[in-house]
């Protein structure tokens, strides 16, 4: 089962935040350009 980061109201994947993200951790916008929410969505 995967885990990504997904718009809920497009389905687009947010895009990374290049700043706050390192080699350990991506950080990625909580708001997606559609201005829908982006979560966690599980794909199995
Ligand atoms: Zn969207």
């Amino acid at each position: 089962m995967d885990v990504k980061m997904a718009c809920e109201k497009c389905g687009a994947e947010p895009e990374k935040n290049e700043e706050k993200s390192n080699e350990n951790w991506s950080v990625y916008g909580l708001t997606c350009s559609c201005g829908g929410r982006v979560r966690f969505v599980f794909e199995e």
